[in-house]
């Protein structure tokens, strides 16, 4: 008798879960063959791998959604559009043409709003550092300054005397709203009374003075109840500011944080259960305000949304390069995307969609984008068909920061292509190349 050959021992998961409505896990397949009734073939035919797409079309939903949500209970709102959430010009554009005013929370947001025709008095500069030339030109041109620390303080004070005038300012506060752990780097804090010092210290300089309180407490917020916690705390020290100095502050302004219905990992019930809806939050929010006003005026309300208008209307398209069968057993996909485009991977399990029905049963893969790094992992555990070289998967939501922290690494930052409301897809950023990385260094 022969000797038998060795074979390395591996150990697959075997996967008990019963067929669920969605279908028997080694069958089921996600597909989308279409964004907004445009073939995702054609997309990438005419526009080329990875692409990023957004719908125009459902950035427009979202929006009236939310503004509805809080204009039918409230009199005096308006939206600012949170540039760093997704600052391609187009996108900008977009919520410009809607009725937003620019947020930023840089020199470089701030300039790219000018350049698009945002007067200053419609920018709301926000951020723990603003260059103090640049803070000038801000306070120059009128935008709405709100005050991290007490450096600014300073630094607004010397531009004051610079320019011989009485600089109107907001001030940024953090505060407990029972969401751990507590976002209190930015800002001065509220329970500790650094807020209302930090607000007479303004006063005792004689060159400031109080027109809105903002707070931004945290992003992907999955409890509506935080936003009144934060609402009620503002409209405390409101109402302490305008008693003590005799002052009216004009508006309050509540931030973002808003989440999208991106899938959090470690949280295992479905975004559609978790997440609260446009009505919870401006629920929360309004209601806080009628409660504690103790003002003659309502103040005016703004939000600087950003998450949870833009993510779902954004789609990355990624194609199949290569596979692999790896010495455990488990099948590889070479993607054309990793993340370097998708930043965000570490946080959510995306939804990822294939083009077609493929034939085969599902095995668990692993997805591995393009770039020479091992932490390059998409998905560790995805069940999928056999796929092939040119297979197109979608992946979903990726509206909200992917693109502004994609990473030009290893590979070009990919084109970006918007359908508009007539279902016209055109490109809004073309694929980088080396003229336009490279142009700036000698
Ligand atoms: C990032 C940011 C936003 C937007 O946050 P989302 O979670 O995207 O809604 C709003 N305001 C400030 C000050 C921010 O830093």
């Amino acid at each position: 008798m022969s000797k038998q050959k060795y074979e390395i021992p591996t150990i697959n998961k075997i996967d008990f879960a019963m067929a669920s409505k969605y279908g028997s896990p080694v069958k089921s397949q996600k597909i989308r063959t279409e964004i907004d009734g445009v073939k995702i073939s054609e997309l990438t035919e005419k526009f080329g791998s990875p692409i990023f797409v957004f719908s125009q079309k459902q950035i427009e939903e979202k929006y009236h959604t939310l503004h509805n949500a809080f204009s039918s209970r409230y009199p005096d709102v308006t939206f600012g559009w949170s540039y760093k959430t997704n600052y391609l010009n187009e996108i900008c554009k977009i919520y410009h043409d809607l009725g937003s005013v620019a947020e930023v929370v840089s020199e470089f947001e701030y300039q790219k709003a000018r350049a698009l025709g945002v007067e200053g008095k419609d920018i709301i500069f926000n951020g723990p550092y603003k260059p103090k030339a640049d803070l000038k030109i801000a306070v120059e041109e009128g935008a709405k300054i709100h005050v991290d620390n007490l450096f600014e303080i300073n630094d607004l004070e010397e531009i004051a005397e610079e320019l011989g005038i009485k600089i109107p300012v907001a001030i940024r506060i953090n505060m407990d709203t029972g969401i751990y752990p507590q976002w209190s780097r930015f800002g001065f804090n509220f329970e500790n009374g650094d807020a209302l010092d930090a607000v007479e210290r303004m006063y005792a300089g004689g060159k400031l003075y109080l027109t809105g309180i903002h707070s931004h407490i945290g992003t992907f917020m999955l409890d509506a109840n935080a936003y009144r916690l934060a609402t009620m705390k503002i409209m405390q020290l409101k109402e302490r500011v305008e008693r003590k100095f005799n002052a009216e502050i004009a508006y309050i302004d509540l931030g973002g944080g808003f989440a999208s219905k991106s899938n959090l990992k470690g949280i295992y019930q479905s975004a559609e259960v978790v997440v609260p809806t446009a009505d919870d939050y401006a629920e929360a929010i309004t209601n806080a305000i009628y409660e504690f006003n103790k003002s003659e005026n309502l103040p005016k309300l703004y939000l600087e949304t950003g998450r949870h208008l833009i993510d779902e209307a954004g789609y990355l398209l990624t194609s199949v390069w290569g596979h692999k069968r790896f010495p455990d057993g488990k099948k590889g996909y070479i993607l054309d995307a990793g993340v370097n485009l998708l930043y965000t991977s570490t946080w959510y399990n995306f939804n990822i969609e294939l083009d077609k029905r493929y034939e085969g049963d599902n095995e668990a893969s692993m997805l591995n984008g393009p770039l020479c790094m091992n932490i390059d992992i998409i998905e560790e555990n995805l069940m999928l068909p056999p796929l092939d070289r040119g297979s197109v998967l979608t992946i979903s939501p990726v509206g909200a920061y992917n693109y502004t922290q994609a990473m030009q690494f290893i590979r070009y930052k990919p084109a970006v292509v918007l359908i508009d409301k007539e279902g016209t897809p055109r490109v809004i950023k073309e694929v980088d190349d080396l003229a336009t990385i490279n142009y700036k260094e000698v």
